[in-house]
């Protein structure tokens, strides 16, 4: 069992792992920037750190500060939370290097799963279905190029391997436009991620993104805890996440996780994670893993009813997975809005000092944030605030239940999104359950 755990995080998630922290008995050591000294989890940690000036380069990206509070504070363990170092594997060898704990997989499964190649590479071994493509890097054999995109279809997308945030990719309609388009992919990959390697595959034109959270022990034990529809995005950010994803037939919701747990067991998968897919006619497309915790685990949590950061905590210290597939039920449906402090109509950031704070509560709420009456937000990171998440016996019943909550929740001094979330709830199209993922960005263009 671990003792002493260092948050390697801010916000909302800092918080989230200090609070399993807690329920567990671990000590905690909240590290922050100069900017956040007044974040609610360094409040409540049992010690704090000063890392570095506001920009996540001095502090929250910064290695040897890391480590090196880690050595003082004694702690034998780094939870990464999300974002930031999270999926960074150098990150974690040089953790696991000078002798601690990272909480999370292996540095060698982070880096096999941050490429994309080899990840596609490992998926399809283990049976989970991927978009039909090169299946490896694109190579200078301009025929061979031409014919398989022209066998697959088009439009084809190319992807950096090394890509991520939504860069490096670029959609290509026709044959005319395919080896022009590939060389400046290739090019920009070079520029931006240091490695120029790009594959190609089909463009799926009306998707929706569905994603299955698995979490494996190292003992080679994994298991799956169901699906979550987050087709709800601006600019490849979700916005509105929900479990379990709505108007999949149960059977083919199945086997694609048991691909997925299969994939685990061959990798022997240590901590949580989550495949990404891209789902179309009844069929799932294997795009990413993200080798992490994700924003939207609360809503797997509500319906599950197992804590997923408890149980990486738990696994990072040595233990087997407290549950096994049998144990795992869904339970009724749960949404979560991603509250941000922005503009609800331009998304420009809008940071500065909240005056009051009401969060919203009741049967079925609950409000994961950092926020307080007086907390002033930052300008310097990631915009979201707060999530709120509702629970409810069907889908319908946890629409409503989260209609409520928006209403209720109050965030004075500063904009946020919570107009623009509680116009979503409302909304006829998305009430009736799987809309795609260009859903939200044409609803906003039409507003
Ligand atoms: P990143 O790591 O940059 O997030 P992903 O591979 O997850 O890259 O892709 C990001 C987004 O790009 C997806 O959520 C989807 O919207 C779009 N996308 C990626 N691959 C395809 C594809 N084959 N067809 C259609 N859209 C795609």
């Amino acid at each position: 069992m671990l003792e002493k755990v260092l948050i390697a995080n801010r916000g909302e998630i800092a918080l989230r792992v200090l609070r399993a922290c807690k329920e567990l008995g671990i000590k905690t050591v909240a590290v922050h920037s100069t900017a956040d000294k007044d974040l609610m989890h360094v409040r409540l940690s049992d010690e704090s750190v000063c890392i570095g000036p506001p920009s996540p380069t001095d502090s929250y990206l910064n290695t040897p500060a890391i480590i090196s509070a880690m050595e003082v504070t004694d702690a034998d363990a780094v939870h990464p939370g999300y974002g930031f170092l999270s999926e960074n594997a150098d990150f974690a060898e040089q953790v696991e290097n000078s002798g601690f704990v990272f909480i999370g997989p292996t540095s060698e499964t982070i880096r096999l799963m941050g490429d994309k190649v080899s990840a596609i590479s490992v998926m399809r071994k283990a049976g989970v279905p991927t978009v039909p493509g090169s299946n490896g890097p694109i190579n200078d054999d301009k025929e061979r190029t031409l014919s398989l995109a022209r066998e697959i279809g088009y439009p084809v997308i190319i992807k950096a391997s090394a890509g991520g945030g939504g860069r490096g990719m670029r959609v290509v309609h026709n044959e005319a436009a395919l080896l022009k388009a590939i060389y400046v992919t290739q090019s920009e990959a070079k520029a931006f991620f240091g490695s120029g390697v790009v594959y190609l595959e089909k463009f799926l034109e009306n998707p929706r993104h569905v994603e299955i959270q698995v979490i494996g022990d190292g003992h080679g034990n994994a298991i799956h805890l169901g699906d979550r529809d987050c087709s709800l995005q601006r600019r490849h950010q979700k916005v509105l996440e929900e479990a379990p994803a709505p108007g999949i037939p149960d059977a083919i919701r199945e086997e694609v996780a048991q691909t997925c747990v299969q994939a685990c067991k061959n990798m022997n998968y240590r901590g949580a994670g989550t495949l990404e897919f891209l789902y179309e006619d009844e069929g799932f497309y294997f795009i990413e893993m993200n080798t992490r915790v994700q924003v939207e685990h609360p809503v797997t949590e509500m319906v599950t009813g197992v804590d997923i950061v408890k149980e990486q905590l738990l696994i990072a210290g040595g233990e087997k997975l407290s549950i096994s597939q049998s144990d795992v039920k869904i339970r009724g449906h749960a949404f979560e809005c991603r509250i941000n402090a922005e503009d609800p109509v331009t998304f420009l950031p809008s940071p500065g000092k909240v005056n009051l704070f009401h969060a919203p509560g009741g049967n079925g709420v609950r409000v994961d944030s950092h926020l307080y009456s007086g907390y002033s937000v930052p300008p310097y990171y990631d915009s979201l605030i707060a999530k709120l998440i509702c629970h409810a016996d069907t889908r319908d019943q946890a629409l409503v239940r989260m209609q409520i909550a928006l209403d209720e929740m109050l965030i004075d001094g500063i904009r946020s999104n919570i107009p623009l979330q509680r116009d979503l709830v409302r909304d006829a199209e998305f009430q009736k359950g799987c809309v795609n993922i260009h859903y939200l960005e044409k609803k906003l263009g039409s507003l």
